[in-house]
């Protein structure tokens, strides 16, 4: 307490001294504030002196608010010790603990730093930029255990007819699309316009699911909006269930609005089986007893900061996310066709709810792999106590190598859509089994 007393009396102080001048100068002057005193240093005084007050005597404070073009970046104690890892431009951490630690950089050295975490460690995502350095600082311990949620397979009869209908033809079209962007980046009207595409795209295809709607999501920092379709469930409609996918785009260490950044597998193959499912959905009319939510996240590939910031909202709203599942690169073979689960920051019971999913209901076998911290949006949910899980084209190191540059092209992953057809399968079922079906089998087909 010694200490603190000190502190406050200090404070206290300051703030006596500063009311004075203030007091006076305005009195004699009017609204010509600081003739003849330096009013600002004064002023960051007090209020630093206030906070102190305020947290000394248990007051809430609000956190400072974000600093303009500042944000702050939590990366993985496992990269930071790699070999690897050691000669990233980070400078000294403001922050540390045995999981992560915590950078202050500005943002415009996000694609620098991007482009590092993709060239040393192959990940996608790969670290978390926030707004708050408050907010890095929850890296800094492992986040809260998810609420355990029972997962049951038991809608083959709904399931399989749905299933049946995937076409690898719509998947590529889809892919087509979102790669002929120059790119799709956070802050480029290219990556705008690629969101805009896929909302229309998505509203246009679940217009036969009941109460099926559209949000673009706006996120303060950046222009790129975040997708979410939303078909409300008519049973339990406070649960939800959500399908997501980053659909930003990078290339180079200048990332930047000008370069060419196609990211056919990556991610557009991600948003392609998402829109797979909806529009196998669409064309059966399924009305979900849960809520199902299908996201295109913005920002995954600097810091997964679309992402992060709908769990960190939903978290604050103690909105019920019962499953989240991600979709980030699911076109190239780089293993052969099993359909790899992700054992790495996710719900262990989720994934062997998937397990079942993609052995029952895919046509081919489920494998597993891990791929490290912050390595997708998957992690943005579990970090905020979520259950989440991820399925992904490969084992980790032989995943597509191209990806970040503009060699990610559909013909650099084979040419076609076919391995994708496997995770749109996934998709689909899983949006029936985890939703479940609404009444007899939840179904309105589309009428032709
Ligand atoms: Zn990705």
């Amino acid at each position: 307490m010694a200490y603190k007393g000190k502190a406050v009396m200090a404070a206290a102080g300051s703030l006596v001294l500063l009311a004075a001048a203030v007091g006076i100068q305005a009195a004699v002057t009017g609204p010509d504030f600081d003739q003849g005193v330096a009013a600002k240093p004064a002023l960051a005084a007090a209020k630093a002196a206030a906070r102190l007050e305020g947290a000394l005597s248990g007051v809430e404070q609000a956190p400072p608010p974000p600093e303009e073009g500042v944000v702050w970046i939590s990366v993985g104690k496992d990269d930071l010790t790699h070999p690897s890892g050691v000669d990233i431009p980070l400078g000294a951490p403001v922050m540390s603990s045995a999981r992560a630690s915590v950078y202050r950089v500005t943002e415009d050295r996000l694609p620098a730093i991007a482009e590092q975490m993709h060239d040393k460690f192959h990940k996608c995502g790969g670290f978390f930029a926030h707004g708050t350095r408050e907010e890095a600082a929850k890296d800094l311990q492992a986040p809260p255990p998810a609420a355990a949620v029972a997962f049951t397979v038991d809608q083959g009869a709904v399931v399989r007819p749905i299933v049946a209908k995937a076409q690898e033809a719509e998947i590529r079209s889809t892919i087509e699309t979102l790669a002929a962007y120059n790119n799709r980046y956070y802050t480029a009207d290219t990556g705008v316009q690629a969101a805009q595409w896929i909302g229309a795209r998505w509203s246009q295809l679940a217009k036969n699911m009941p109460g099926a709607s559209l949000r673009m999501v706006t996120h303060s920092g950046w222009k790129q909006p975040s997708v979410v379709l939303t078909v409300p469930g008519s049973e339990k409609p406070e649960e939800i269930v959500v399908l997501g996918g980053h659909l930003d785009s990078i290339s180079g260490w200048g990332g930047g609005g000008g370069a060419r950044a196609p990211g056919a597998d990556d991610n557009a193959s991600g948003i392609a089986t998402l829109t797979e499912a909806v529009r196998l959905l669409g064309e059966a009319g399924f009305r979900p007893k849960r809520t199902l939510q299908f996201m295109g996240y913005a920002a995954e590939e600097v810091g997964l900061r679309g992402s992060a910031d709908i769990a960190k909202q939903y978290k604050a709203a103690g909105t019920k996310v019962v499953a989240v599942i991600q979709f980030d690169m699911t076109n190239y073979p780089g293993s052969g066709e099993p359909i790899f689960l992700l054992t790495d920051n996710v719900d262990p019971s989720l994934t062997a709810h998937l397990k079942k999913l993609v052995e029952a209901y895919t046509g081919v076998p489920a494998a597993e792999t891990r791929c490290g911290y912050g390595c997708s949006d998957h992690a943005s949910w579990t970090r905020s106590g979520y259950p989440a899980s991820a399925a992904f084209e490969s084992a980790f190191d032989t995943m597509n190598h191209q990806i970040h540059t503009d060699r990610d092209t559909l013909g650099n992953a084979g040419g076609d859509a076919r391995h994708s057809v496997a995770f749109a399968k996934l998709a689909t079922a899983f949006a029936i089994e985890t939703a479940k079906p609404a009444g007899a089998a939840g179904l309105a087909p589309a009428s032709r």
